[in-house]
């Protein structure tokens, strides 16, 4: 049985979210995140990447990228939260969505991007209505350069 099902999200970036369909204990692998294998050099060198946030891709290493952004990637539907109950994990040449929590049966599952602080960081406004939330998409380590009250618990950085 799926960890997962698809239904309009509670944080609605694209209208769509995936959700718990049983409780999910921490640990748990749900879903792979597939796409396109492709190098570093096509994604400085082609249109499709230019002026886009890497909402979709994961640098694999030095020479490859995986590109999430197609319809049957199921796991790019997840959202972004500051308050997220799973991330990504990889090895390899592969990603897949993995809970850090336990989660509920019903609750929406999220990520953290991961996007860098950065001078564009306004165009990606958090809506994720958690507790912590610094109000834009970016990576928790770099959220205390929007707001200082991040910095508590991100001293190192
Ligand atoms: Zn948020």
């Amino acid at each position: 049985m799926k960890l997962y099902k698809i239904k309009k999200s509670n944080i609605d970036r694209k209208g769509r979210g995936l959700y718990a369909s049983k409780d999910i204990k921490a640990g748990t692998k749900i879903i792979d995140y597939i796409g396109k294998i492709v190098t570093n050099k096509q994604i400085d060198e082609s249109d499709k990447y230019d002026n886009s946030k890497p909402i979709y891709l994961f640098t694999l290493n030095k020479r490859y990228t995986l590109d999430g952004d197609f319809p049957w990637n199921i796991a790019g539907l997840i959202n972004h939260s500051c308050d997220n109950n799973c991330e990504y994990e990889g090895k390899g040449l592969k990603i897949w969505i993995t809970s850090v929590k336990n989660i509920k049966k019903g609750e929406e599952l999220t990520c953290d991007y991961g996007f860098g602080y950065d001078k564009d960081y306004k165009q990606f406004p958090c809506k994720c209505r958690e507790k912590n939330c610094c109000g834009y998409i970016v990576r928790a380590e770099s959220r205390w350069r929007i707001n200082k009250k991040f910095a508590i618990s991100n001293k190192k950085n």
